[in-house]
């Protein structure tokens, strides 16, 4: 399913993982201000009296925010429902007010689940708004708050309009969070409610780990590893704190509960703070917000809005086809699944399809490439009028240029070699190369191999690439067999 093979824990230990996404939510402001919602502007220039929570200034929900929050949860099959904001309290440079503005006992979204690839399901325990804070930067002391000589802090992301999914801790292995990320930043794309770049933080990922033995339902105690920028250092972060644990227990410790920063250089999590409980934040309903109450029609015409989601997109294919899931997974995440389906419903063979598009079709604009003159140029290489070597060369013109596959394959001289033609060639190298042709026939698995490989390069040399793999070796082993 991912690059890199499943990280086995030691025998005995079964990994218990849950995680929390913070996503920013694209819409043109902020959650409680007209301040505009960029990434890239210089800092404290989308500022405003509510946004650094000046006294006497008061907070107007963005309805768009609210909408892109009930779009995600329906789409992570949520119940959207009834919820009131609330205070947040805690001490932060980077929070003006000294309070978030969050949902605590009543978010939007409740319940919902997100299937991965390979059709594992991962709970959703809920997916609340809240704003983003600012973000402060220490200077000197190397970047560390303690240190510092003095400290920087930018209010152009405090206010920006958040949703927090937090996920069940149904997660057993390495893989299948690095799956959940990339499967909710599909969605994420899919439905437009974020840019969803984590390597700008619209996306930011934390990890609640813990192990237990292999056959045990307990939950033990957690460490929460924060700072994780991308999906493989989610694996890493993963990997490094589940092994901790096991240290700890198998030295007669265990792991306290605490939120670690995860040091993507160092390869390894340090400490942060204890964590605190809910009774520290001193929760309570925002005074200055009405409730949300989304009647069922807004809840119906969210529904109605919804695109189709990425592992729906996948099961398209699944009837049709034979290819691995990640071949699939790759094609949808890449958005080429519609040319795909319609190039396998004009003729093409299905498998052909979705291999040439994964291998050979891997750039940004495809836009020249046309559903006939795909499902026609597989057609080609199928019928054996085109080698593989010669589609790919078809292909990346299609691409470049757009036209018709036809024409571009007579106009760079691929016409298909007759296969009495290739006879009359290999008789030809046989006679002019006595020894090789020995050592293919009556030699062992090596040379057999190593020979193979000389006639191959000397056909497709003589031919300038034109013959077609598979006839060279099936005409190879017909004329050894005498
Ligand atoms: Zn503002
Ligand atoms: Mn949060």
């Amino acid at each position: 399913m991912t690059e890199t093979a499943e990280k086995a824990l030691p025998d005995g230990w079964e990994l218990v993982v849950g995680l929390e996404v913070h996503v920013e939510l694209a819409t043109v402001t902020k959650l409680f201000c007209g301040c505009a919602n960029e990434f890239t502007s210089d800092p404290n220039t989308n500022v405003c009296p509510v946004c650094v929570g000046l006294p006497g200034s008061l907070p107007v929900i963005n309805a768009a925010a609210v909408e892109f929050a009930m779009r995600l949860g329906r789409a992570l099959g949520c119940e959207v429902r009834p919820s009131v904001m609330a205070r947040k309290n805690y001490f932060y440079p980077d929070m003006a007010k000294d309070y978030q503005t969050t949902q605590y006992d009543q978010p939007t979204s409740i319940d919902g689940e997100l299937m991965l690839g390979d059709g594992a399901v991962v709970g959703i325990e809920r997916a609340h708004i809240e704003e983003d804070a600012g973000k402060t930067t220490h200077i000197g002391g190397g970047g560390r708050i303690n240190d510092a000589e003095y400290s920087l802090v930018d209010y152009n992301r405090a206010g920006v309009p958040l949703v927090e999914v937090v996920s069940r801790p149904d997660i057993r292995t390495i893989d299948h969070a690095k799956a959940y990320v990339s499967e909710l930043r599909d969605i994420l794309l899919a439905t437009e409610v974020s840019d969803a770049k984590m390597e700008e933080g619209s996306m930011r990922v934390d990890a609640n780990v813990s192990v237990r033995p292999v056959g045990s339902d307990e939950l033990r105690t957690r460490c929460e590893i924060k700072n994780i920028n991308s999906i493989r250092s989610l694996g890493r972060a993963i990997e490094y704190e589940a092994l901790r644990h096991i240290d700890l227990y198998g030295s007669g410790e265990a792991p306290r509960q605490e939120t670690r920063h995860w040091d993507e250089a160092g390869g390894r999590s340090t400490p942060g703070r204890s964590k605190e409980d809910a009774d520290d934040y001193r929760y309570f309903q925002e005074p200055d917000l009405v409730p949300l109450r989304p009647s069922a029609d807004v809840v119906a015409a969210i529904d109605a809005t919804l695109p189709v989601l990425p592992a729906a997109r996948r099961a398209r294919f699944a009837a049709r086809c034979t290819v691995s899931a990640a071949t699939i997974a790759t094609v949808v995440e890449r958005g080429q699944d519609n040319l795909a389906l319609a190039a396998i419903e004009a003729g093409a063979d299905a498998d052909k399809v979705l291999t040439r598009i994964e291998n050979d079709l891997a750039i940004d604009d495809w836009s020249l490439v046309s559903v006939e003159g795909l499902a026609a140029l597989i057609s080609m290489e199928t019928a054996g009028e085109l080698t593989a070597t010669q589609t790919k060369q078809v292909l990346a013109q299609l691409a470049s240029q757009g036209g018709d596959p036809k024409a571009i394959a007579t106009e760079l001289g691929f016409e298909a070699m007759e296969s009495d033609e290739l006879d009359v060639l290999v008789d030809q190298l046989v006679a002019d190369n006595p020894a090789e042709w020995d050592r293919f026939t009556s030699g062992d698995d090596g040379d057999r191999k190593k020979m193979q490989g000389f006639f191959t390069g000397r056909i497709m040399a003589a031919t300038r690439g034109q013959a077609d793999g598979r006839a060279v070796a099936e005409i190879l082993g017909r004329k050894a067999r005498g």
